[in-house]
């Protein structure tokens, strides 16, 4: 039987940068991925968005993983070559009542350490975005956009080159709490392991049960959020990144509209609980919601312009009525990163939904000291 120092379960962004961080210092480092390629959900069923960190509260996980991950992101895609480019964004507030939450949000985004934040008027949006309407809106620089595919295969061949095992088609089934150590069982063989890392995603609170974790009692909900595209025709329509001022950004930061890489514009995502976390086509939306959802950042737009495009699923902990979104306050909850209090070898990934694709190296930075904790 094989043994290993870590094993890191999921190939996601968020594995794959672990398996990355944690290569450059530890041998024997195994990611055992259940699909037939990495990074297969959530991963690049994304906007490609590598946020800023306005919106999340001051001292939380998410603020300090999407600030730091924003630097590290355009570090690592420049070094590695991921194609990406740091086009900004802009928050639009439709209204003078808006301008004041609009200036809340651009304030808790400085507390959070976000830079180069400012208001600009309707003449300024109107230079930068000829066809969005709007009063006034924040301008955010450091956001910008990322091939989400790319950016887990390079985490993935950097953290191979430097000695890392990733398989593919290695579901975990079992798993046994040994004297020191995890037996894990995948449907590619059986390993023991000195570090158990749980970075399963959508699936995490399942890995968790499946070791008989108190853990596991931070149930996932899944989120779909779908997304339709402009039609060729009025891409031309959205220069940037453009949102809208979402005023309790619990479930979504609302629908709104992303330039790709490639020159298409992504409308969405939107926010619907679903019960099945395999479910990404069933009851989709009708496009006629999407363009009443994008009528009042591009007024000019038709359902004719739009067309259905893919569905991702969001990994949530909050569960789908209102009273206990209401008492989280903004309906936000913070990721859950930590070594499991009842098995101290096993590191438990819970809730990475957005802005986990920004925040994967800054994560996998923290992991990498818990990591080495328990190796320690
Ligand atoms: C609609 C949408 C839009 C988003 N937009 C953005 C954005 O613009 N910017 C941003 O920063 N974030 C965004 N996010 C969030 C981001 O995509 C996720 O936080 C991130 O991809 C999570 O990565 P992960 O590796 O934790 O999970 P995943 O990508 O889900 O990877 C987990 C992996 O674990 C594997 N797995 C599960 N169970 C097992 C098992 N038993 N054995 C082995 N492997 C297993 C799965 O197959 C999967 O590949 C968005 C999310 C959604 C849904």
């Amino acid at each position: 039987m094989d043994r290993a120092n870590v094993v890191i379960i999921g190939g996601g962004v968020v594995g794959c940068a672990i398996a990355h961080a944690l290569s450059s210092q530890i041998e024997d480092v195994f990611v055992l991925e259940a699909l037939p390629r990495l990074g297969m959900l959530t991963s690049s069923r994304n906007s490609g968005v590598i946020h800023s960190g306005i919106y999340y509260p001051p001292g939380s996980l998410k603020a300090h993983h999407c600030v730091h991950g924003n630097r590290l992101i355009y570090e690592f895609c420049a070094a590695n070559r991921v194609p990406h480019k740091n086009i900004g964004k802009i928050v639009v507030a439709a209204s003078t009542a808006e301008e004041t939450d609009l200036i809340a949000l651009m304030e808790n985004g400085r507390a959070n350490g976000v830079e180069g934040l400012r208001i600009i008027d309707r003449a300024a949006i109107r230079a930068r975005e000829p066809h969005i309407e709007g009063h006034c809106a924040l301008e955010v620089p450091s956001a910008g956009i990322l091939s989400s595919e790319d950016l887990v295969k390079t985490f993935a061949r950097v953290a191979v080159d430097r000695g890392a095992h990733i398989l593919t088609t290695a579901k975990v089934e079992h798993l046994e709490n040994l004297s020191d150590g995890i037996r894990v069982t995948s449907t590619a063989g059986e390993i023991e392991t000195r570090c158990l890392v749980n970075s399963a995603g959508l699936f995490a609170d399942e890995i968790a049960s499946m070791l008989g974790s108190n853990m596991a009692r931070h149930k996932i909900y899944p989120v779909r959020g779908e997304y339709c595209e402009l039609v060729r025709a009025k891409q031309d329509w959205v220069k940037g990144l453009v949102y809208p001022l979402t005023h309790a950004p619990g479930l979504s930061l609302g629908v709104h509209l992303t330039k790709t890489l490639w020159g298409n514009v992504l409308v969405g995502p939107t926010a619907r609980y679903i019960d099945d976390k395999n479910d990404y086509e069933n009851d989709r939306e009708p496009v006629a919601n999407f363009a009443a959802s994008a009528k009042h950042l591009l007024p000019a737009i038709e359902p004719a312009d739009f067309v259905p495009a893919y569905a991702g699923i969001r990994p949530k902990l909050i569960p789908p009525d209102s009273a206990a979104v209401e008492s989280n306050g903004k309906g936000i909850a913070d990721f859950v990163i930590e070594r499991d209090p009842e098995f101290p070898c096993v590191v438990q990934l819970i809730g990475i939904e957005s802005p986990g694709l920004t925040s994967a190296p800054s994560i996998a930075e923290h992991i990498a000291t818990l990591v080495g904790e328990i190796l320690d």
